[in-house]
């Protein structure tokens, strides 16, 4: 069933690019297995995804110690500074930086284990109340403090778009995202060059891919609807 319900994914993914001339290659899909457990998400692997995206660090590092040594790991949840200790130097971007604090935290013990961290900085682009992330108007500061950082390199920009009955009023807000990132890039700021777009989900994915996304984070899609019995968004 996940098998076939990827399959569907790729094709969409393949008809977006089609629609904006842009190359398959050129996006990433991210299966995000949040609130799943291992068996799933290795049908996923065995139907050869290898880029998760999961939202809770205990379940990120769970997961982590069982499955297979390849996988790509994405945190794209709200991340708190006193867990970043627990997977930097493990996964291979954070997606949801949303405040100049926490970069600096990922910055310290990137530093300390000695590696250097991708992160994205998460733009809450609708300003919606219930959702993390910089201001369009804050992130051009945002990014000069944190370009000064050492063991932290800023990929591009992430962003959660509303739940919306239809894909098309999203446009708007993943068109803005790609133009904050050219406009950043423009400025020249020393140690940054952004070449990366989080955005669309399994709602608005082809619709984010038309205008310019380089990972879709698609969860219900791939696995079906989330059980969240437990307290979990
Ligand atoms: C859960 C989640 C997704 C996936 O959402 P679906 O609608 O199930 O595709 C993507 N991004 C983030 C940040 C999420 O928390």
């Amino acid at each position: 069933m996940i098998e076939e319900q990827i399959e569907v994914v790729k094709k969409n993914i393949a008809a977006a690019c089609e629609r904006s001339g842009r190359n398959f290659k050129d996006v990433s899909l991210i299966a995000v297995s949040k609130t799943k457990p291992n068996e799933i998400l290795m049908e996923a692997y065995n139907s050869g995804i290898r880029l998760f995206g999961e939202n809770y660090v205990q379940e990120l590092m769970d997961k982590m110690e069982t499955l297979p040594s390849d996988i790509e790991w994405h945190m794209i949840g709200h991340l708190q500074r006193n867990k970043v200790k627990y997977i930097v130097g493990r996964v291979s971007m954070i997606h949801s930086v949303d405040s100049v604090r926490l970069a600096e935290e990922i910055s310290k013990e990137s530093i300390k284990k000695n590696v250097i961290t991708d992160i994205l900085l998460e733009i809450n682009v609708a300003l919606e109340a219930n959702k993390f992330g910089f201001t369009v108007e804050e992130t051009y500061g945002a990014v000069l403090k944190i370009s000064k950082m050492k063991g932290i390199r800023v990929r591009g920009l992430m962003t959660s778009a509303p739940n919306v009955e239809k894909a098309e009023e999203n446009r708007d807000y993943f068109r803005k995202l790609k133009q904050l990132c050219v406009d950043i890039n423009e400025k020249n700021i020393d140690n940054i060059s952004m070449d990366t777009l989080s955005m669309g989900m399994t709602n608005d994915y082809s619709v984010a891919i038309e205008e310019g996304a380089t990972f879709v984070r698609v969860g219900t899609a791939i696995f079906g609807a989330r059980n969240y019995m437990n307290n979990r968004r």
